[in-house]
């Protein structure tokens, strides 16, 4: 079991939630546009949206058949068949211009109006229509209900009903149904702007040449997607130098973005040029918050061309900077989106391998889980768990989360695993 360790509390430390909490209150949803409905993917609705139109607008047909009235049908079998005369054809995106009284029938397709007097369709292959040897008379094999194989005017959608509300976040199926009613365009919460800026001497950008001494800079990549994944829109500027010139120069390049990320250079207790510059240019704190990876923290606001600028500062190693981004950079988007905030689903795991936790403050270990043949959720922490050791953040799918004082977590215990919403899939092991 979980043993508590009394030795290692910070007090000086803000809890993730304390954190995000003052980071939250710094945001609301931003202002109204109208858009593309095909840009609208992950936007938040901010106007109801009622609908002109019924949707089917006039019944239609739900199979390829012949439009009967039911009534003559009644006694069809396939032994005794009913036949009907064929007044017409009727293919989708057609009118009918006839009427069906008793005794006949349309040839009638997918999706056409049925036409006036029909009350039922009969499918194709309950008709003799493939042995049939005159197209103006049907052999009926079989009885159908009334209004079977018809689709009713409004059965989806009726004409004056409030089909969205505010608020409701765009999927593929809300985007399929404002088409369905002939919107081309939308009023949405407007996406949020997010500058992203590295900042190293050691940095390099992909691309160039490798270098001793160098790394190639990954913290704008990775954060820059992730912002993309969560609906808002990447600026991003070549890393800076820590230099205040270099610093200075590239921060004042977001005048016109809604949130700054940058990357490193915010760390405690260390001489850094970043924590400079961002102290001289705004309202800036540096916070120590209590988990693992991810501890150092910045947050406030920056003053460009005579704009406060909300400014997010991450840790610089790699696995930080994404961690950071998702407890606290993903709040903020979705805030400024509209949008519910939401944690990611927490889900029961049992604990492949014992996690240790030396400093007792709140571990986020990256985990593997899957599902096992005995379809047991299995978590597997990742063996490097260095918050510089990128590829695990691919190879893992979710956090562990192991509770600030608790410094283990044992193999076969039963733990609460956060699944990473990129990559929440739980794959089953085939043994
Ligand atoms: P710092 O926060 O500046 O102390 O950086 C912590 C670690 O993260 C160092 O090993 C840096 O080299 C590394 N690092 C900082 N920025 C980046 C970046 N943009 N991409 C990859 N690694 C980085
Ligand atoms: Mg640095």
């Amino acid at each position: 079991m979980a043993k508590k360790r009394k030795s290692h509390y910070h007090a000086d430390m803000l809890s993730v939630e304390e954190a995000r909490e003052k980071i939250l209150a710094e945001f609301n949803p931003l202002n109204q546009v109208k858009i593309n409905l095909n840009d609208s993917l992950g936007c938040v609705i901010s106007k109801d949206i009622i609908s002109n139109i019924s949707v089917p607008p006039w019944n239609n047909s739900a199979m390829d058949g012949y439009a009967v009235v039911k009534e003559d049908v009644n006694k069809a079998t396939e032994k005794k068949m009913v036949y009907l005369e064929v007044i017409e054809e009727i293919s989708a995106g057609e009118l009918p211009k006839k009427s069906i009284k008793s005794g006949q029938s349309a040839r009638i397709m997918t999706g056409a109006p049925i036409p006036k007097g029909a009350s039922a369709v009969v499918p194709f292959e309950d008709t003799d229509e493939l042995t049939s040897k005159s197209p103006k008379l049907i052999g009926i094999k079989i009885d159908v209900a009334k209004f079977e194989n018809i689709r009713k005017k409004g059965e989806d959608i009726s004409q004056g009903d409030l089909i969205i509300k505010n608020g409701i976040e765009i999927t593929p199926a809300i985007i399929g149904v404002l088409a369905s009613i002939g919107f081309s365009q939308i009023h949405t919460y407007r996406r949020p702007k997010i500058g992203i800026l590295s900042t190293g001497n050691e940095l390099l950008e992909p691309g160039e040449k490798i270098e001793e001494g160098k790394i190639f800079n990954s913290n704008t990549f990775s954060v820059s997607s992730m912002s993309k994944l969560f609906g808002a829109k990447p600026i991003i500027q070549t890393h800076s130098l820590d230099t205040i010139e270099d610093l200075e120069n590239k921060l004042n390049k977001f005048e016109s973005v809604d949130l700054i990320v940058t990357s490193a250079g915010v760390s405690k207790g260390d001489y850094d040029v970043v924590k400079d510059v961002l102290s001289k240019n705004g309202d800036m704190n540096f916070w120590s918050v209590n988990m693992r990876p991810a501890k150092p923290l910045a947050f406030g606001k920056i003053k460009i061309s005579g704009r406060d600028i909300p400014l997010l500062g991450l840790p610089g190693n790699p696995v930080s900077a994404m961690i950071a981004f998702e407890k606290f950079g993903r709040y903020a988007i979705d805030k400024m989106m509209g949008k519910k905030v939401k944690h990611r689903p927490i889900i029961k795991a049992i604990l492949k391998e014992d996690i240790h936790n030396y400093d007792g403050r709140r571990l986020y270990a990256r985990v593997k889980v899957e599902k096992s043949s005995n379809s047991k959720i299995i978590a597997t922490p990742l063996k490097n768990q260095s918050s510089g050791v990128l590829t695990s953040m691919f190879l893992s799918n979710g956090l562990a989360i192991c509770p600030s004082g608790t410094d283990i977590l044992n193999k076969g215990q039963e733990i609460d695993v956060e699944m990473f919403g990129w990559n929440e899939e739980i794959s089953e092991i085939i043994n």
